[in-house]
């Protein structure tokens, strides 16, 4: 099956004697035994749960992985990913992640050493030597840099250090880590895999049987598994994640097109794919006016959503990365995100276009409503 069909006919609920269309939605806690002492598929949601477990095929499937285990959120899925190191294990941690990411480094008890991911010349063997774990996200977030994955899973898979890329930005339609030599996969499906800005999820895919147990053990005895209900969203999401992201992506080029060809912006930055375009006024008061000035685009984070939105991702996405890191990284202060959504770009184009031919200075419109 190619991508589009897999979407929707890839996984099957089975066992379901009205042969409905669209999956059922097992909201239980509990499953009944049989007898006492007979274990059937299912006993407690915590642990499995079949709406859940129909998703979670199809993000394995999706990803290209052994098993996939679905969490109440990206964050959750991170951080079980990271709990994969011992405490003091070493880790090698790419240069630009995503701010929430950087808070939870900070405050696990590891050996986290910097390695720039989009650089093969600086990768050697006294930096992965002794190293458990290589985390990182391709294209970066939101300075759209980009790693070689093929290349560094090479060195990775060299010196027994367990490769994890972050996935949200591209998605499995657009990039499949573990068929490229990572892992372990992390999802945000807050973003463009349940894709209507209406639920918080995560996910972990594991390429191989002996890195999913562990986590699927784990998962159970924390918790942390994502909810029937809001599994059941996500498989609904899923269902578009093509022409959702076929549809934004092709907006976001026409975007950077005329971003390109604009006096005001001094600096694009984009990748080519996905729909999360970065660029620069020159001036952070500027790039605040025009945050604040499109009427259309949400000011708001994250991204994936039907809904476009507007960042300053310093102040806001990546508020909590240490100032010493920001600059570090380099993050320009007046660096403006987009998350390109569905609506019609002609719309988006002149609204940006106003907000940045708007004279310096100019508050926002009273009839703004994002
Ligand atoms: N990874 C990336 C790249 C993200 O952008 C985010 C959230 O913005 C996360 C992980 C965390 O996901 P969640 O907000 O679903 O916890």
């Amino acid at each position: 099956m190619r991508p589009a069909t897999r979407l929707i006919r890839g996984t099957r609920c089975g066992h379901d004697p009205y042969r409905a269309t669209a999956p059922p939605l097992y909201q239980t806690a509990t499953f009944a035994q049989a007898t006492a002492t007979g274990f059937d598929a299912y006993d407690y949601s915590r642990t499995d749960n079949p709406t859940r477990r129909l998703v979670e095929d199809e993000l394995a499937s999706l990803e290209g992985g052994h098993g996939a285990l679905a969490y109440s959120s990206g964050m959750a899925a991170v951080a079980a990913a990271l709990r994969l190191a011992p405490t003091g294990a070493r880790v090698l941690v790419a240069q630009d992640l995503y701010g929430g990411t950087e808070r939870l480094l900070d405050r696990l008890d590891l050996e986290v050493a910097r390695i720039d991911t989009t650089d093969p010349a600086s990768w050697t063997d006294a930096v992965f030597e002794g190293a458990h774990l290589c985390y990182l996200e391709t294209p970066s977030n939101p300075l759209l840099e980009t790693t070689d994955l093929r290349a560094l899973a090479r060195w990775t898979r060299r010196h027994g250090v367990v490769l994890v890329v972050d996935n949200t930005m591209l998605s499995p339609w657009l990039q499949r880590p573990l068929e490229l030599g990572a892992d372990l996969v992390v999802q945000s499906c807050t973003k463009h895999l349940a894709g209507h800005g209406d639920l918080t999820a995560g996910a972990l895919i594991a390429k191989e049987r002996a890195l999913y147990e562990p986590l699927a053990f784990q998962r159970n005895a924390e918790g942390t598994a994502l909810a029937p209900f809001d599994a059941w969203l996500l498989s609904r999401g899923l269902k578009t994640l093509g022409v959702r992201l076929e549809r934004a992506q092709d907006t976001a080029r026409q975007l950077v097109k005329f971003l390109r060809g604009h006096p005001a912006v001094t600096r694009v930055r984009d990748v080519g794919m996905g729909s999360v375009l970065a660029f620069e006024t020159g001036d952070v008061a500027r790039s605040q006016q025009v945050v604040e000035g499109t009427e259309l685009f949400s000011i708001a984070v994250s991204f994936g959503g039907v809904a476009s939105s507007i960042s300053l991702p310093c102040v806001m996405s990546h508020a909590s990365v240490p100032a010493a890191r920001r600059s570090a990284v380099q993050l320009p202060p007046d660096l403006v995100r987009i998350a390109v959504g569905l609506e019609d770009p002609g719309d988006l184009i002149a609204d940006l276009d106003r907000a940045l031919s708007a004279p310096r200075g100019q508050p926002r419109p009273a009839t703004a409503s994002a």
